[in-house]
Order: C-alpha cells, then sequence, then structure tokens
C-alpha cells in the first residue's frame, strides 16, 4: 500500500478524489466506512454518477425519496460546480459535511466529515433555548397572574422582569422599567415625576435610603404613593444576589387606620374638652346610679358644698339635696327633670338653695344620670329682700307717713272697690269725712310738731272707733280725715260718728285758741247710701263733704248726716 494511501486512511474525515471525467481516483478507509453500504461499487474507476444512483437506490439518501431524478440532477450540477460544504443526513441518522473542491486539473477532491455530534449538540442547544424561552414565559405568566405588584432585580439591581401589577403601582415610572435599567435609574425616573411624596424634602437622602434598603431587605415597608395611596414592599434577597420584591396594595388598610388615628385624636381632643369644661364649670355636676349614690363629681361640687369631690363618691346625692327624687327622674318621659329649686346642705351644716336638673344618660356604665347643680343661695335671698322691699314699699306708697293709717289713694282705691262690692251685695255703704276744729290756731298756739302729734293721736283714736274688718281709716289730707264703713246704715254711721267725736273730745288734748272748747274737737260730714254700680261715688264723697260744712256752720264739734240724694 503506497504511503499516501495509509496517511490519508489516518485521517478522521472520508477523503474521495474524483479525475476530471468524475471517475473516483481512489478514497480512503473513513470513506469506506462512511459509505459502507456502497462498499460494493467503491473501486477507482466507478463514476460519481454510479455511485449517486446506487445510493439513491439503496435508500442511503432520505431527502432524494420520491423525487429520484430531481436529486440526481441538482447533486451532479453541485458536484461539477461546487459551492461550498454541503450538509447532509444519512439514513444511518448520522450527519455529515461534505466539502468538495476542484483541483487545477479538473479533478475533484471532497472530505467528508462525520458531523452527527456537532448537529446533535446544536439541536440540543436549541432545545435548551427554547426550553428557557417556554420557561421565562411561563415564569412571566405566573408574575403576571399575581394579584401583587412583583420586580425582580439582578446581582446588578438591574430590572430582570416585573409584571404589569408592578408597572400598574408605579405608574409614573413605569415607562423606566425595561428590563436591564437599574433600580437606581428608574427611582430617579419616578423622583423627578412626583412618584415618591415622601422623598419631597430631601430627595437625595431619600434615595440613599431606599437604595439601602432594596440591597439589604429586612422588614417590610410601608410606602406612599401619589393620591394617599400606599404600599407594602416586602423584599428578599434571591441566591443569586438579586433582590425579588412584592408589592401589595394596603390602602384601604393605611386610609382605615388613618380615620381611626383622626377619629381617636378628635375623641381624645373632645374628651380633653369635656374634662376642662367639667372641671372649670361653676356648676356642681356629678354623675348619679340608679340608687342615687354619687359616682362621680367635679372640682365645683366641692366648692359648692364644702366637700373634697373624691370623698362625695358612694355617698347619696340625698345628702346634698335632701329633696331629690331619684325615682322621679326614672319615671320622666322627658329624659329626666326640669331645672328646679330645692333646699341643699353644706358640710358645715349652712343651708343652701340651689337649682337642681337631673338628665337621664344613655350611656354604658353604672352612672345613670347627671345632675347639674347651681348655688341660687344668694340669687333666692335677693329675691326674698327685693319682694319684702316691693312689699314695703307698696305699703308707704299707701301709708300717711305722719299718722301710719292709709293714705288718700289707698282710701280711693279701697273706696271704688267697697262701692262695687256693695253695689253687687245690694248694701250700705257710709263715708265719714273728720275735720279738726280750729287747728290752724292750735298750730298757731301750739307750735307745728305739736299739731302733727295732735293729727297722729285723733288718727288713732279714730281707728280704734272703725276696727270691724273692712273698715278703713285715712288721712284724707291736712287735718281731715275719712272713714269707710261698708254695710252701715245713715242711722248707724251717725252712731259711729258721734263715738268718734265724743272719743276725740275724751281724750281733753288741751286747744288753749279754740271757740269751741278748751281741748281738741273735731267736726264730722256723715253720708251713707245703698250702692250702685250706674252711680259715681263722687257723689257720695260730695253729700259727705256738704254734711261737713253743714257741721262746721252748725257751730263745729258735732256730726251732720248728709240728706240721702
Ligand atoms: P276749721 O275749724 O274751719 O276747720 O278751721 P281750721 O283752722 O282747722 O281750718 P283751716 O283750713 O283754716 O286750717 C287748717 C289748718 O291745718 C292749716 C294748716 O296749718 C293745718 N295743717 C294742715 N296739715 C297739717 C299738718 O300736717 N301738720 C300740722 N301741724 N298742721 C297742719
Ligand atoms: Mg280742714
Ligand atoms: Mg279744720
Amino acid at each position: 500500500m503506497p504511503l499516501y494511501q495509509s496517511a490519508i486512511d489516518a485521517m478522521d474525515a472520508g477523503i474521495v478524489l474524483w479525475d476530471a471525467g468524475d471517475c473516483m481516483v481512489l478514497c480512503n478507509r473513513q470513506f469506506r466506512t462512511l459509505y459502507a453500504a456502497l462498499a460494493d461499487l467503491l473501486e477507482p474507476g466507478v463514476s460519481f454518477e454510479a455511485l449517486l444512483r446506487a445510493a439513491v437506490a439503496r435508500g442511503l439518501i432520505p431527502g432524494a425519496q420520491g423525487q429520484a431524478e430531481e436529486f440526481v440532477a441538482a447533486r451532479l450540477h453541485e458536484h461539477r460546480h461546487p459551492q461550498g460544504p454541503l450538509l447532509r443526513s444519512m439514513p444511518d441518522k448520522r450527519w455529515r459535511r461534505i466539502t468538495e473542491q476542484r483541483l487545477d486539473d479538473g479533478s475533484l477532491l471532497a472530505f467528508s466529515i462525520d458531523v452527527t455530534e456537532l448537529i446533535e449538540k446544536e439541536r440540543a442547544l436549541e432545545v435548551a433555548r427554547a426550553e428557557a424561552q417556554r420557561a421565562r414565559e411561563q415564569l412571566q405568566d405566573a408574575i403576571d397572574a399575581l394579584p401583587e405588584g412583583f420586580a425582580l432585580y439582578d446581582a446588578e439591581d438591574r430590572l430582570v422582569a416585573c409584571n404589569a401589577h408592578y408597572r400598574d403601582l408605579y405608574a409614573m415610572s413605569a415607562p423606566a422599567m425595561r428590563p436591564g435599567t437599574s433600580f437606581e435609574t428608574i427611582l430617579r425616573y419616578g423622583l423627578a415625576r412626583g412618584q415618591y411624596p415622601a422623598a419631597e424634602e430631601d430627595q437625595e437622602a431619600w434615595l440613599r435610603e431606599r437604595l439601602y434598603r432594596h440591597r439589604h431587605p429586612d422588614q417590610p415597608l410601608l410606602q406612599e404613593l401619589p393620591g394617599n395611596r400606599w404600599l407594602r414592599i416586602d423584599e428578599r434577597r434571591t441566591r443569586q444576589g438579586g433582590v425579588a420584591g412584592v408589592r401589595t396594595d394596603v390602602t384601604e388598610l393605611v386610609q382605615r387606620e388613618q380615620q381611626l388615628r383622626q377619629l381617636n385624636q378628635r375623641l381624645s381632643e373632645s374628651r380633653a374638652q369635656l374634662h376642662a369644661l367639667i372641671g372649670t364649670a361653676q356648676a356642681a355636676i356629678l354623675t348619679v346610679d340608679e340608687q342615687g349614690l354619687i359616682r362621680s363629681a367635679n372640682p365645683a361640687t366641692g366648692r359648692v358644698f364644702g366637700w373634697d369631690p373624691d370623698d362625695l363618691e358612694g355617698r347619696p346625692l340625698a345628702e346634698l339635696v335632701p329633696d331629690v327624687d331619684i325615682g322621679a327622674a326614672a319615671d320622666a318621659t322627658e329624659g329626666g327633670l326640669p331645672p328646679v329649686d330645692l333646699p341643699a346642705r353644706h358640710r358645715n351644716g349652712g343651708m343652701l338653695t340651689v337649682n337642681l336638673a337631673l338628665s337621664r344618660l344613655s350611656l354604658p356604665g353604672p352612672a345613670q344620670y347627671v345632675a347639674l347643680i347651681t348655688d341660687v343661695t344668694e340669687r333666692v335671698v335677693a329675691a326674698r329682700a327685693l319682694r319684702a322691699a316691693n312689699e314695703q314699699l307698696a305699703h308707704w306708697s299707701e301709708t300717711d307717713a305722719l299718722t301710719g293709717i292709709a293714705n288718700r289713694r289707698l282710701f280711693e282705691r279701697r273706696l271704688r272697690e267697697e262701692w262695687q262690692r256693695c253695689a253687687q251685695r245690694g248694701d250700705w255703704l257710709a263715708l265719714l269725712i273728720v275735720d279738726v276744729d280750729h287747728f290752724k290756731r292750735y298750730n298757731d298756739a301750739l307750735g307745728h310738731p305739736a299739731g302733727d302729734t295732735c293729727l297722729a293721736a285723733v288718727a288713732a283714736v279714730l281707728r280704734d272707733c272703725a276696727s270691724r274688718a273692712g273698715d278703713l281709716v285715712a288721712r284724707w289730707g291736712g287735718e281731715e280725715f275719712a272713714v269707710l264703713l261698708p254695710g252701715v246704715n245713715p242711722d248707724e254711721a251717725l252712731a259711729v260718728a258721734r263715738t268718734g267725736l265724743a272719743a276725740v273730745a275724751a281724750r281733753g288734748w288741751v286747744h288753749p285758741d279754740s271757740t269751741v272748747a278748751p281741748h281738741v274737737t273735731v267736726s264730722i260730714g256723715v253720708a251713707a247710701g245703698m250702692a250702685a254700680a250706674d252711680q259715681p261715688v263722687e257723689s257720695l264723697v260730695a253729700r259727705a263733704d256738704a254734711a261737713l260744712y253743714a257741721a262746721k256752720r252748725a257751730g263745729r264739734n258735732c256730726a251732720r248726716l248728709a240728706q240721702s240724694p
């Protein structure tokens, strides 16, 4: 065997040399192995076409099945004008690469290399690649299906994948969320667009903190988004050193918590206000249970009743306000008892007057009523004094200051009233007008103060003479008096007048300058009439006046009865 034959047999590739007429010059052992099915034909001199046709006929070329002629023609053409390496699958499921090269003398050298393993590796790689792609798609589907926002960053903090929720939650940053973009870039993109309200004060500080927490995930974070929306961020390191993060929208939760906080805040404010109000109130405010026992008392209670408010707890309210009626408050339909003035007891034993209102509470707990108590002692005392002063005033306004008997104003009012009353009864009304005789002289002789004393004394005498219930003696003016006698007829009236005359005379008050007697005397005009509602009472007065005039003319110190009208 020639040396070159041994050399080419040692080569891994199948080698075959064709002459310019396309007949085989030689081939190596590897070639024979590759085309073992054509071993009987592989002798120098066999034509390429003969071998090709034999290979097709023996089914060695799967691609030629059903189109043998077309295949043979195309292959022959290729063989004559080789272009580049050909890849062929063989029936033994192996792949060969055939490289044909025309030499200068027109002969053709062909290498056939078994590339099955290479092809299989490539195939496996492709399958692996497709599987990886499918896995990626499945992962994407899975994270898209998550109800939360999800994002995965690699060890260099570049975005690997995120789901639609993640983009929706960070709508302002979403355009920057391309795989490969760094977390910081995405944050900065969002920062510039107001994605993070908490960052407004100091963006750089916020960014530093956020990046640190991202790289060192520990506790879940609460993050605010525009529009008072809130996320909870749970980040974990992956085994590859990346960070997987889940964002849960906790807006409702946080808002409810905020509302609760506000509510609590307002509640404690109103409670503080209420406490301040109760603490500084001037009125005593107590809570009382069903049995009427005090459950709490404000500082004013202490001031009003002289107790330390704490010591009042458990004592009956009745100890302070004996007449309080808890039972009545329980029965009241209006939700309690309206304010009422009641006597109350101070701790030092003193008595007070308080105004107490009792309202039923509709609250849980032992306290069933709230008592609002104000000390009205001063008001009550002042009212009493005012009433007394008014009564005094009324008395004075109808009393003659000198004599202490009724004045003319009261007399005229009573005169009219009695006139009406007697008219209704169909009864007599009698009137006496009494005038002191020569009183001017009395004054002149004894002095005005003595005159005053005399007038008071005459008044007292007349009052003694007309002292039945309903009788009224008044000062008519100057030294004149009037006596009203309801139910008294003319004769009886004249009798009363004579009694008066006698009583005055009997006193024997010295009158040094009287022409009538050495003592004080009076003259009396008497009129009595059946009262009639349609007649004026003035006629009675006029008749009494006329009778007095008659008594004066008759010499004084006497009584005259007026003529019947
Ligand atoms: P007659 O008998 O005619 O009634 O004579 P008279 O002097 O009493 O009558 P006159 O009307 O002339 O005088 C009444 C006198 O009464 C005059 C007045 O000084 C006196 N007088 C009136 N009011 C008071 C008074 O309040 N005190 C004193 N001391 N004198 C009074
Ligand atoms: Mg007179
Ligand atoms: Mg007189």
